[in-house]
């Protein structure tokens, strides 16, 4: 796995010539997630399931390069928690389409948008930057992760995980809960205030289709806690085997939808 930003421009052509290279562009945003967890989450995920995903593509022939994070995002149901920061979707959508041109343009036509942050209004703008990808046949192009089409997030993110949950009520995780922490304690648990964690009582009594549907924003339907389960049900091993099991998935979905290069 090669990092776009660390590579010199020669072995950028070498890459595009060499026709197996298909670029990783991990996507998320600056937003609460509980007092416990950094505001970047969303975006170190991203990067966390890209690294996970990598292996399983380079085995398959492709030679992955991960481009840098897009660390804004969307994020209107949080913004009244401080340090939430949303851009317009018609921003985000442009820089997607910008970025996915210009890679284009050196021949890295192979695309995958690896989400890390679930917004309805963010989701859907990553979608119209593909269409739009699709549309000028700048790219062949794949959303992954948390995707506007919900069948595509459960393929990335919800297949073959629920026995790894110890929360009691696994259908109330969510934003900021079980699977979130247990994902930061594995990847970056030098972000994660683990004292703050006793104190954070699981908070399973909130509107779910509200939450689900982006209705009501955050801070109201949480009372101003930020997230939506029990962080105390999570733990690094918890996370370990989300980040195994998820960068697997994704590499599954490409691989199913583009096969193997030259194939
Ligand atoms: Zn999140």
């Amino acid at each position: 796995m090669l990092e776009l930003a660390k590579i010199p421009f020669p072995e950028v052509k070498r890459l595009a010539d060499g026709g197996r290279a298909l670029t990783i562009l991990p996507v998320g945003v600056v937003e609460e997630h509980g007092a416990h967890l950094p505001l970047g989450l969303d975006s170190f995920a991203a990067e966390t399931y890209s690294a996970s995903a990598a292996p399983h593509l380079e085995q398959a022939g492709y030679d992955v390069v991960v481009a840098p994070t897009i660390n804004y995002g969307v994020a209107r149901a949080a913004i009244d928690f401080p340090g939430t920061l949303s851009l317009e979707p018609a921003t985000l959508r442009s820089m997607v389409v910008e970025i996915g041109r210009s890679l284009s343009r050196h021949g890295l036509n192979r695309l995958v948008v690896l989400n890390g942050h679930r917004d309805l209004h963010h989701m859907k703008a990553l979608d119209d930057a593909r269409a739009i990808l699709v549309s000028e046949k700048a790219a062949q192009i794949l959303v992954v992760g948390f995707a506007y089409d919900p069948e595509m997030t459960v393929a990335c993110y919800r297949d073959g995980v629920k026995q790894f949950y110890q929360s009691p009520r696994p259908d109330r995780e969510g934003h900021g809960g079980e699977s979130e922490t247990s994902v930061a304690l594995h990847s970056f648990p030098e972000l994660v205030k683990t004292e703050v964690i006793p104190e954070l009582t699981p908070n399973f009594d909130y509107d779910v289709e509200a939450f689900r549907n982006e209705t009501k924003d955050y801070w109201s339907i949480t009372d101003g806690r930020g997230y939506f389960g029990s962080p105390q049900a999570a733990t690094a091993a918890t996370g370990a085997k989300l980040v195994a099991i998820r960068g697997a998935n994704i590499a599954n979905v490409i691989l199913k939808t583009w096969g193997k290069p030259g194939s």
